[in-house]
């Protein structure tokens, strides 16, 4: 079913056989899937999956998992793409969308890229997980590995939301809190790792997280009846969205889908940690890290983000931008589309309504431009950030 034929890094172009377990290239850097395209374009086209299972595993074709049986699964992606004629009407747009990723299980779109991670490592033979997370990759690993019936390790920072917390005990993880950020939660993996058997699935350091979180892309190929919008606003952290569509196009495109016509990519980063919108501004090709990064938006807290060339190189290829909005505006921004729409979205979610009224407002984005903001989680995980005032 899969036409996956090997990886390849995304730095040196080293290959490497898809059929090992893999971590990063030899280089240090993230590894990527590549597809025998030609021999999918024959057999996979837009109408082939029209009636198939409403999950992100309808792609199948270009999904890493070589049989059905091999997919450890909730029910991930095929999310709704809303009609937001209200908010547009308050921002000044006349097509706006949200494609919202809180309906996922877990309540966040984490759910796409580690369903197709743990389904690899489990049919090359991982027995045990471990991750870093600020808050919702943590959550997805942990109800995963549990679908796989695998133990999960993962280490957070105290002050991750507790609805993180709780969900991966209540799924059996083993949970070490740290003081400090992500970047220190990395190091920890990195270092036990080896010794203890477990198989690292943070962010961009096994190459399927992409492949989950690519299939938004051809999700807003198929809700759009083979177009692609002129603008798409998402809430960066890691990056594995952003790079997942970017690459998701570039498939699209050799499978006959789409054209060579691209949305311009939006990364909206929070102010006290915006390093891809410090470099985008700098013109640099890689970010600084940031130094005492914080912010409500759990997601975005990402100090140092090791794909952070790959998320600029689409933003500028794109011609695109980068946003940073303070944790005031993201909030007031949750606040808004929930009053408008009813949808309470994550307040990173509520960071790209805030960005967006920002470049309507600078004509950056003309009010007839087909626009889609990601709510890339539930506001329900985030009861401290929304609390009383
Ligand atoms: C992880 C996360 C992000 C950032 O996603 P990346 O693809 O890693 O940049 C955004 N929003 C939420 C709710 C998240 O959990």
């Amino acid at each position: 079913m899969s036409f996956l034929t090997h990886c390849e890094c995304s730095a040196c172009g080293a290959t490497y056989d898809d059929a090992a377990l893999l971590n990063l290239c030899r280089c240090g850097m993230p590894l990527l899937a590549r597809y025998d395209l030609d021999a999918a374009a024959r057999v996979f086209g837009r109408s082939v999956v029209r009636d198939r299972v409403a999950s992100m595993w309808r792609y199948a074709e270009l999904m890493p998992a070589a049989t059905p049986e091999d997919v450890v699964s909730l029910g991930e992606g095929w999310t709704p793409l809303l009609r937001t004629a209200r908010l547009g009407g308050r921002l000044g747009l006349e097509n706006l969308f949200v494609k919202d990723e809180s309906l996922n299980p877990t309540g966040s779109f984490k759910a796409r890229g580690m369903s197709a991670a743990v389904t690899m490592a489990v049919s090359r033979g991982a027995k045990a997980f471990a991750i870093p997370s600020a808050g919702n990759a943590a959550g997805a690993l942990a109800a995963y590995a549990a679908r796989a019936g695998l133990p999960s390790f993962i280490f957070m920072p105290a002050d991750t939301p507790i609805a993180n917390r709780l969900e991966c005990d209540y799924s059996g993880a083993s949970v070490t809190l740290v003081d400090g950020l992500i970047t220190d939660c990395g190091r920890m993996v990195a270092e036990r790792k080896d010794a203890e058997g477990w198989f690292d699935v943070s962010t961009l350091k096994e190459p399927y997280r992409i492949e989950g979180k690519k299939t938004m892309g051809y999700e807003l190929a198929e809700q759009f009846d083979g177009e692609l919008p002129d603008v798409i606003l998402y809430p960066t952290g890691g990056g594995t969205g952003m790079i997942g569509m970017w690459k998701a196009f570039d498939e699209m495109e050799h499978l006959g889908w789409i054209g060579p016509a691209r949305p311009r990519m939006v990364s909206v980063q929070a102010s006290g940690c915006a390093p891809i919108v410090r470099a985008f501004e700098a013109g640099a090709e890689f970010a600084e890290m940031v130094a005492e990064a914080h912010t409500v938006a759990s997601g975005l807290r990402v100090p140092k983000a090791i794909g952070d060339f790959l998320i600029l190189r689409a933003v500028r290829e794109s011609g695109g931008t980068a946003v940073a909005v303070d944790d005031a505006e993201l909030l007031a921004g949750v606040r808004e589309l929930a009053m408008t729409e009813g949808i309470l979205a994550a307040p990173e979610g509520g960071a790209c309504v805030a960005a967006l009224r920002r470049l309507v407002d600078t004509g950056w984005i003309e009010p007839g431009e087909r626009t889609v903001i990601f709510n890339t989680g539930t506001g329900v995980k985030y009861l401290e950030a929304l609390g009383p005032a």
